[in-house]
């Protein structure tokens, strides 16, 4: 109601403005969430570092029984068969060894009668032994700014590359959905032949 808009501008063409204005409180009024899946630990732990505007629920390890876990390969170890078969060997190992501890966890703790709580406990000690690339599940739900801002750190050439290739991937869902937002982001090929993201209107 304040502007004035004899030229008819759209909406678009308002949001364009107050990303250019920096006027990013506007841009906290819109939510997105987004499940993540297939996605490591390591990632989730980079992920959850960005606060402001962000919430996240993620799959429980204490809960949740991880002798079937998936785990995901490295983006620079694809695609190396040596450097495949070091890395799937640990995580063998890993796997193996975190089944025998909870197994031995449940027995040594056959005192407690509550079994949802026994395997809670046994479960969380025993994960101490699972790697960075154990897959996981996250929920993750942010406002447009703080998607933004997170995107634009995460997407670059300086990101790691597993959370690149997800920013870049949330990064296009978001745009088709709702490209007002998101349209000063550009994609492109970098000089590592893997796509990264730059942004137009940097909000400092
Ligand atoms: C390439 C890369 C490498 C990294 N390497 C490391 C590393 O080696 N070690 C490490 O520990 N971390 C590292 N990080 C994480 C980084 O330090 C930040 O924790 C992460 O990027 C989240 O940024 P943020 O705190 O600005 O985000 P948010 O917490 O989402 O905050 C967004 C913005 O809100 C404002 N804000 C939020 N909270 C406060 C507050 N309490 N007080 C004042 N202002 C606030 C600030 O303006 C902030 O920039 C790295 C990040 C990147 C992208």
């Amino acid at each position: 109601m304040s502007q004035k808009n004899p030229a008819n501008r759209a909406t678009r063409d308002y949001l364009e403005n107050i990303k250019k204005q920096g006027h990013g409180s506007v841009l906290e009024h819109a939510n997105y969430s987004l499940l993540l899946e297939g996605v490591s630990r390591s990632l989730t732990h980079e992920l959850v570092r960005h606060r402001a505007g962000f919430a996240y629920s993620q799959l429980s390890q204490r809960y949740v029984d991880e002798s079937e876990a998936n785990f995901v390969v490295p983006p620079a170890i694809v695609g190396d068969e040596a450097l495949e078969t070091e890395w799937r060997t640990q995580i063998d190992q890993a796997q193996k060894s975190y089944v025998r501890l909870v197994e031995h966890l449940m027995e040594r703790y056959g005192w407690v009668a509550d079994k949802v709580h026994r395997r809670k406990m046994s479960r969380e000690a025993a994960r101490g032994v699972l790697p960075n690339s154990t897959e996981t599940k996250i929920v993750v739900t942010a406002n447009a700014r703080a998607w933004r801002t997170m995107l634009e750190l995460r997407s670059s050439e300086g990101a790691e590359l597993e959370i690149r290739r997800c920013a870049i991937a949330m990064l296009k869902l978001l745009h088709r959905e709702t490209p007002a937002f998101f349209s000063d982001f550009e994609i492109y090929q970098a000089e590592d032949r893997r796509e990264a993201a730059r942004i137009v209107y940097h909000k400092v």
